[in-house]
């Protein structure tokens, strides 16, 4: 598997900095578990950080920003420590099962996708919400959908963040497959149509609520609750 679409570096320096709620914290960090090229791009970010940190007068920085670090770290299970520079190379997935859930995933849904319990939204579409530990106005929640199926074209309210961990979709910006991650704002649209005969189960952090264009699209909103 080689990752192919990326976290924007926007999204790893609000990251590395602590600067991230949980919804979004679990997608970067399951992102991040799975693709090498993120996880060097981080601690680029996270070394130029330490040396703005050098020339800065220390009153300017806050208290507990070190802290804050230190638990995004911790909390995204990876051992930063052990990058080697082969790992600036688009990564080459080693996990043998692509039916594996991220760790920073499971302990909310378990271990294997094959574990999920899905509730159906619409035709073709299951829907698993995810019940956050904190306080968020931000959702995080995973798709699974049928092959073939196309989406309503939607924008968004804020920023979001698709993670695909089995199958694969289509839209304007390429094809999104397993490790790959869709770091949209509100000025992006699109349709993603599902690639291949597989479904495709997605992780989705987002901020705000989706914008469905069409009529169609506005009615099943409610329905569907993206
Ligand atoms: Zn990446």
């Amino acid at each position: 598997m080689t990752v192919v679409h990326h976290l924007d570096d926007s999204t790893l320096m609000r990251f590395a900095s602590g600067n991230v709620d949980e919804a979004f914290s679990v997608a970067i960090a399951a992102h991040l578990e799975l693709c090498g090229q993120c996880r060097a791009a981080l601690r680029a970010a996270e070394s130029c950080g330490g040396r703005l940190l050098e020339l800065t007068d220390v009153a300017d920085i806050e208290d507990d920003a070190f802290d804050r670090l230190r638990d995004h770290i911790e909390g995204s299970e990876i051992n930063l420590v052990q990058l080697k520079p082969s790992d600036a190379r688009p990564a080459r997935h080693a996990d043998a099962s692509e039916t594996s859930i991220p760790k920073p995933l499971q302990c909310y849904v378990g271990l294997s996708l094959d574990d999920v319990t899905w509730t159906t939204v619409a035709p073709g579409v299951l829907k698993r919400d995810i019940t956050l530990s904190t306080k968020t106005t931000n959702k995080l929640y995973m798709l699974h959908i049928a092959a073939g199926k196309q989406m309503p074209e939607h924008g968004h309210g804020g920023s979001e963040l698709t993670l695909v961990l089995s199958g694969a979709y289509k839209d304007h910006h390429g094809r999104f497959a397993r490790g790959d991650i869709a770091d949209l704002d509100e000025h992006d649209e699109h349709q993603p149509r599902v690639d291949g005969d597989q479904p495709c189960i997605c992780l989705i952090a987002a901020e705000g609520h989706t914008k469905p264009k069409g009529l169609v699209a506005r009615l099943l909103r409610p329905i569907v609750g993206i």
